[in-house]
């Protein structure tokens, strides 16, 4: 298949692009590199099927020759890139989705969304479920990455209903794993870069948040079988085996790198309404793609602390 893969040099994007690859699919990244880097698809450069296109998708996209699949993982991540660049978040969520779906429409193709966890915002349900409509605060700090994301989702609905377009839906819960940037600003590179400096680990609030981490093979490997389903409501993907709270994680990350660090508790004003709990309910996952995360946060941290190590 031919697949345009948007913000296909992000962390998440790169290993999305190496399954592709791996898959025998012939794959177009673009991406403008505002969060991604180049050096995350270098290996994947002189593959057989494999274009790089540095392109902003919230202008225009034009792509020659047909589209199989259309995949729009474009957009900041971290809360720190979000809260660094609120306009381009929601550009990337508006424009950049309206224009993947106009193309998905134009060349006939699939088209799948990544959206995250974050559409249920400081959840009052929990575990969370699909059919959750969530607690956003619209005009917090993280709005701009949430209410993107739920027009997103509310865009790839419109499209699909209005226009046939076959669409799919992703909320991404936390993933970590090899490639996330040093300074990306999230817990886990954090912690795991601080404590093999041996700086204090900067937790944020009193540490009592909780999250449930998956390891991005698990995820790549969740997607990749959602791209291929039949169904157009959100599904979510993430590894509910774990949930633990951001101090317990962050002891973990000291004990596991055998660091002398201590954890240091920091105001968390600047993150804003940050979730104090999370977790998903996986059921329709399992069910509808016989999907089930396989790496345990303790053998998913080591590789990630190893690879962190060497580079
Ligand atoms: N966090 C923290 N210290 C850090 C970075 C993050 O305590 O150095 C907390 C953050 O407040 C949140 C949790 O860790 O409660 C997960 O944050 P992350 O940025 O990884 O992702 P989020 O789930 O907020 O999108």
């Amino acid at each position: 298949m031919r697949i345009l893969l948007t913000g296909g040099a992000g962390f998440l994007g790169s290993h999305l692009s190496e399954h592709l690859l791996d898959a025998g699919h012939e794959l177009i990244v673009m991406d403008n590199l505002l969060t991604g880097r180049a050096n995350n698809i270098a290996h994947l450069f002189g593959k057989d099927g494999f274009t790089f296109l540095n392109y902003d998708v919230t202008n225009y996209i034009h792509v020659r020759g047909s589209l199989d699949y259309v995949l729009h993982f474009a957009s900041p991540a971290s809360p720190d890139d979000y809260l660094r660049y609120p306009i381009r978040t929601m550009k990337v969520g508006a424009y950049g989705t309206h224009h993947t779906l106009g193309l998905a429409r134009a060349k006939k193709a699939k088209f799948l969304l990544a959206s995250t966890s974050e559409s249920y915002g400081d959840p009052l349900v929990h575990p969370q479920k699909e059919d959750y409509w969530g607690n956003v605060n619209p005009i917090g700090l993280r709005g701009v990455y949430d209410e993107a994301k739920r027009f997103a989702e509310a865009m790839t609905m419109a499209y699909h209903r209005e226009s046939g377009v076959d669409t799919r839906i992703v909320r991404i819960f936390n993933t970590y794993g090899p490639r996330m940037r040093k300074k990306d600003g999230r817990a886990i590179p954090n912690f795991i870069n601080q404590a093999l400096a041996g700086e204090p680990l900067t937790v944020y609030g009193d540490g009592s948040q909780t999250r449930s981490v998956c390891y991005v093979e698990d995820l790549v490997e969740g997607i990749y079988r959602l791209m291929q389903a039949d169904y157009h409501e959100p599904v979510n993907i993430g590894n509910p085996s774990e949930e633990m709270t951001m101090l317990y994680l962050a002891n973990k990350i000291i004990q596991m790198t055998e660091s002398e660090s201590e954890v240091q508790l920091l105001p968390n004003a600047q993150i804003g309404d940050d979730p104090k709990v999370r977790q998903p309910d996986i059921t329709l996952a399992r069910k509808l793609l016989g999907w089930d995360p396989k790496v345990s946060p303790d053998q998913g941290l080591r590789w990630t602390i190893e690879w962190f190590r060497a580079n």
